[in-house]
């Protein structure tokens, strides 16, 4: 069925694209479109024609289903439509509200005419993806709106409000009324008045040394952001529309397409996309399983991470009750709550009245009665198993039926936590990251027993307040820590054998991390990974760790908070200074082991930091406590500081190539200090590779 609705209002015909949710130009769409032109062409009382779109959009640009499709090719192309569009003997005028981005806008720019309703999101968005608009959008539209502004819109990304172009010559008229017989009366007045088929194309665009700006743009995109090589190819792009004619723009624009396309980085941004995507799908948990409301929540203890989560609720207009055993307790986490928004409205992101009212949505309390109709409760109580029981053993006694009972544990069982209620399929993990009101990702952790529309509930609050929710299994650590403990451990030999926090650091941070594995334990507390590693020495013996980090923690250097760690810190200050001491302390600790020092590439470090993530990774995958590889990279790309253009630590792997990645692990099982068992290749690690796959197909 044609995806194009043809129909003829008098002497307009009117062309309305209909392939929801936001009319991505698809080959049917596009086939459609070019049928509708034909068909205007020929029919003699026709005399010009509307393009718009149905729905919630004029066009989104492509079909994001067709992509690594052969449809996404298939003739008509949009290039073809556009030219199409362009050669019209009739004139053709869009008719754009709601949502014109990437191919749309590309498409209107081929119109002779472009109408506009206010508040329309114009945006050729491609550079997110690290591609750039390849069917014309970086000629055309700087041929129509002020160089800069093009510039703007085509190296960020963003969308722009359409009534924003006013005083341009993007759109020919703003239309306030009813669009669709504001358009067609346009297009009567352009006949009327007889104003022929201008074209985008045939315009120039005017700047007055438009070479000096530029090249002032490329220095400026390559310090924003040197790992991308999108935005400053998207710069070239704009350049060759103002420096050659236009049919020379169009081919230097689409060869840049085509170089980008096979970038890594480009390849990281569209999977770190689609596994944004995917994230939100559970395959035994269908899209339109019910949901539980949740109009109001709380929160059980209004510490570090407490509060934060209070916070998420509050901003998301979800009033919170928030719980504490001590009034002084309560008092403290309210005022760090305050203190977080007074800094946002120091900030002007907002203003004092809205801190008041966020303030007032916050209902502190030291009783259980006040809560119980809550219809979720997140509980953020210290991470000790007799404190979670009594807490949760209450709040099965208090809340009302049908409540969501969470935890956000990070290394506790859930499902035993389940188990100290008579309702374990009302509980469910929902694993916050610190700071809990800024740091994106939510783990949320499916237990045994967690009921499927809880699970589908949690997933959609997790949209609600703004975060990227994860599904994982129960199990030490979840996804993100589990993972982390083998890359720390990995960091830890590597000081047996050698190396330096500082190198290690740098080496990881110059791979593309936000902070390298020393300074981030500095940075969340040296005494965290201590606690844990001494459950494991009871729980788990035979697991090796370099002793380094229990020395540095015997000498009470727990990181930043205590002006000393793996670096000292002078007071008020974040830097992270070297220093001797912990030289000394490494030396030392060789010795004892009788470790002779060697001196470790860059390429080891990171490969070895890396890859222990991806074994255990594979491991996770395998145990079913991640759904898909990509659910992985988006926890560390969002949670970890894993670098994006890199795309998580199973896409690198798959970029590495699986083969060579037990390649590697096998010479670094061979080194005399390697741990015997660390290297060894998670069986679906080595299967895949053996078979030549990766873990993303
Ligand atoms: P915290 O010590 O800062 O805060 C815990 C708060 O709970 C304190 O204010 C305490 O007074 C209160 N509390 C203790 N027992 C209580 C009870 N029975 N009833 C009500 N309140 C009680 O700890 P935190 O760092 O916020 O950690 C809370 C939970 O979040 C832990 O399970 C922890 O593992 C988890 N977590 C922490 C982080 C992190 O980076 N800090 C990250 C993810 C998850």
């Amino acid at each position: 069925m044609t995806q194009a609705r043809y129909f003829q209002h008098g002497d307009i015909a009117v062309i309305t694209m209909e392939n929801p949710p936001v009319n991505g130009l698809g080959f049917e769409l596009r086939k459609g479109i070019v049928d509708g032109l034909r068909r205007a062409q020929a029919e003699a009382s026709v005399k010009a024609i509307v393009l718009t779109g149905a729905g919630k959009a004029f066009s989104g640009g492509a079909d994001i289903r067709e992509f690594n499709t052969p449809s996404a090719l298939a003739e008509p192309n949009l290039l073809t439509v556009i030219r199409e569009l362009e050669r019209s003997t009739k004139p053709v005028v869009a008719a754009i509200h709601s949502i014109a981005m990437g191919g749309g806008l590309e498409l209107a720019l081929g119109c002779h005419y472009r109408v506009a309703a206010p508040g329309a999101q114009i945006a050729l968005p491609e550079v997110k993806l690290g591609l750039l608009p390849g069917a014309g959008g970086t000629q055309r539209l700087p041929r129509v709106v002020p160089l800069e502004l093009a510039l703007n819109m085509i190296v960020g990304g963003n969308p722009v409000k359409s009534e924003k172009f006013a005083g341009t010559d993007l759109f020919d008229e703003m239309i306030d009324g009813d669009l669709m017989e504001g358009a067609i009366a346009f297009a009567r007045k352009v006949v009327a008045e007889n104003r022929g088929l201008p074209k985008v194309r045939d315009r120039k665009v005017d700047y007055p040394d438009a070479e000096a700006f530029l090249q002032y743009a490329r220095n400026t995109v390559a310090a924003v952001a040197p790992q991308f090589p999108a935005p400053r190819r998207c710069v070239d792009a704009v350049a060759a529309a103002a420096l050659k004619p236009i049919d020379e723009g169009l081919k230097t624009e689409f060869s840049y397409l085509l170089e980008l396309i096979q970038t890594p980085e480009s390849q990281a941004l569209r999977h770190a996309f689609f596994a944004e995507r995917a994230a939100s799908k559970i395959p035994d948990v269908p899209a339109d399983t019910p949901v539980r409301p949740i109009e109001t929540a709380a929160v059980i203890g209004a510490g570090t991470m407490g509060g934060g989560i209070a916070m998420n609720f509050v901003n998301a207009g979800i009033p919170v009750f928030l719980l504490e055993t001590k009034q002084e307790a309560l008092e403290k986490g309210l005022a760090t709550i305050r203190r977080n928004y007074e800094n946002s409205a120091k900030k002007g992101r907002m203003t004092a009245e809205a801190v008041e009212k966020r303030m007032a949505m916050v209902h502190p309390t030291l009783s259980y009665d006040d809560l119980k109709d809550a219809d979720i409760v997140v509980e953020a109580v210290f991470e000790d198993m007799n404190v979670k029981k009594v807490v949760f053993q209450t709040l099965d006694k208090m809340m009302k039926k049908g409540a969501i009972l969470a935890t956000n544990t990070s290394t506790l069982d859930v499902d035993q936590i389940a188990a100290f209620t008579r309702r374990p399929q009302d509980v469910i993990g929902t694993h916050f990251f610190s700071p809990a009101n800024v740091m994106k990702l939510l783990e949320v952790v499916r237990g045994a027993k967690t009921a499927k529309d809880v699970l589908a509930t949690t997933m959609a609050l997790s949209k609600r307040i703004r975060k990227t929710g994860v599904v994982s299994g129960v199990c030490d650590g979840f996804i993100g820590n589990r993972m982390i403990a083998q890359y720390t451990r990995q960091a830890g030999f590597m000081l047996d054998e050698g190396a330096t926090p500082a190198q290690v650091d740098r080496a990881v941070e110059r791979f593309g991390f936000a902070m390298g594995p020393f300074r981030m334990s500095d940075l969340a507390g040296n005494d965290v990974g201590w606690y844990i590693r001494k459950r494991h020495y009871v729980e788990n013996p035979e697991i090796k760790y370099s002793a380094t980090a229990d020395r540095i923690c015997e000498l009470g250097r727990f990181g930043q908070k205590t002006g000393a760690g793996w670096y000292r810190y002078e007071a008020g200050s974040r830097k992270a200074i070297p220093d001797p001491i912990v030289d000394e302390l490494l030396a030392r600790h060789r010795e004892e082991i009788g470790a002779k020092p060697r001196k470790i590439s860059d390429q080891e470090i990171v490969h070895r930091l890396v890859f222990a993530l991806v074994n255990e990774g594979a491991q996770i995958l395998d145990e079913g406590i991640a759904l898909r590889a990509s659910d992985i990279d988006l926890i560390y790309l969002t949670g970890y500081g894993f670098p994006l253009h890199r795309g998580g630590p199973m896409l690198y792997a798959d970029m590495v190539g699986l083969y060579n990645v037990v390649g590697e692990m096998e010479r670094f099982a061979a080194n005399p200090m390697a741990d015997p068992g660390f290297w060894k290749p998670a069986p679906l690690l080595a299967r895949l590779a053996a078979e030549n796959k990766g873990f993303n197909g």
